[in-house]
């Protein structure tokens, strides 16, 4: 959940599509740069790196790419500009600018920033699924928040309390590591519990409703989700709770 300013709770979030897969992507790049030679088999492997980065290496006809994990929800424009930087650099060609800057404005988008600061903050800690916090266990107020709203039929993704106390980012659900992380912010005596259920309930229902692609776009927020939000019982009192942190 991503707090714009005080009078917005949620905001409504696009991302571009994703509709080939990355090793087509590759092939193609290959062959424009390449064209009388054959492709090579290729194959790209998604790593839990805990930055953005990327690595790529031709060995007897095998072409190999590793890309950090926080890349694979990337959109095809940016893979493609990766792939045109990576074999440049392979083929020990001069990148592309146009490439470059694709690449560089996608990594500095507010929201791949956020995204990739969230990730490393969880990936840097020993323990990841630390869902007791000093004042509230996620687990239990999955569970309670599970039975009420969702016939306890969900299943427990991981949960966590996020190292930094974002006031903007409350709440965050990380499908490619199946995560929840709140904000430690909303770990602390001051907040009414219901504060921490609301922010809670509200990155499960993104579990429970993925996003829907128009077109070339992905809503985030549906309209069946922003219904099932407003299934929750004291909707005021933890916005107005969320408004006071
Ligand atoms: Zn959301």
């Amino acid at each position: 959940m991503e707090v714009e300013s005080p009078d917005v709770l949620v905001s409504e979030e696009f991302v571009e599509s994703q509709t080939l897969a990355p090793a087509e992507i590759y092939a193609r790049v290959f062959r424009q740069m390449r064209p009388r030679t054959p492709v090579p088999l290729i194959t790209v492997k998604f790593l839990r790196y805990a930055n953005a980065s990327a690595k790529i290496k031709l060995e007897a006809g095998e072409m190999e790419v590793r890309i950090a994990d926080t890349l694979a929800g990337a959109p095809d424009s940016v893979m493609e500009a990766l792939a045109e930087i990576l074999l440049s650099k392979l083929f020990r060609r001069p990148v592309p600018a146009h490439s470059n800057l694709r690449y560089r404005q996608y990594l500095n988008r507010r929201d791949v920033r956020r995204n990739l600061d969230l990730i490393r903050q969880i990936r840097g800690r020993k323990q990841v699924e630390d869902s007791q916090g000093n004042c509230f266990n996620l687990d239990q107020i999955f569970e309670q928040l599970n039975f009420e709203y969702f016939h306890g039929l969900m299943a427990r993704p991981i949960l966590g309390w996020s190292p930094n106390a974002s006031r903007t980012l409350l709440g965050h659900y990380d499908p490619s590591h199946n995560a929840i992380v709140l904000s430690r912010i909303l770990d602390r005596p001051g907040t009414p519990r219901v504060a921490v259920e609301y922010v809670l309930f509200h990155e499960m229902l993104h579990l429970r409703y993925p996003a829907e692609h128009r077109g070339a776009r992905r809503c985030v927020h549906t309209r069946a989700f922003k219904d099932a939000e407003k299934q929750f019982g004291r909707l005021r009192e933890a916005q107005e709770a969320l408004r006071r942190l």
